[in-house]
């Protein structure tokens, strides 16, 4: 699956995801980050975290390794 299908899905299955606090900002991100999550793609140990505003279904967590961080970010 690249970025851009990830996108996808996350548009249309975002409750596979955790849910993140309303409130979160750069701190709940360096607590995720400093948590054990496995990257979404690939399933590696994820060095880094999002969080995706879902609308309906509020904020959600994407828990990435860095390669595919960057992948995100750049398709977003
Ligand atoms: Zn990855």
């Amino acid at each position: 699956m690249d970025a851009e299908g990830m996108l996808h899905l996350l548009a249309a299955e975002p409750t596979l995801l955790p849910p993140a606090p309303a409130g979160a900002g750069g701190d709940a991100i360096e607590g995720r980050r400093s948590e054990d999550h496995a990257c979404l793609r690939c399933g590696r140990p994820a060095d880094t975290a999002l969080i995706a505003d879902t609308k309906e279904h509020g904020r959600r967590w994407l828990d990435l390794c860095y390669e595919h961080f960057n992948a995100v970010r750049k398709a977003a």
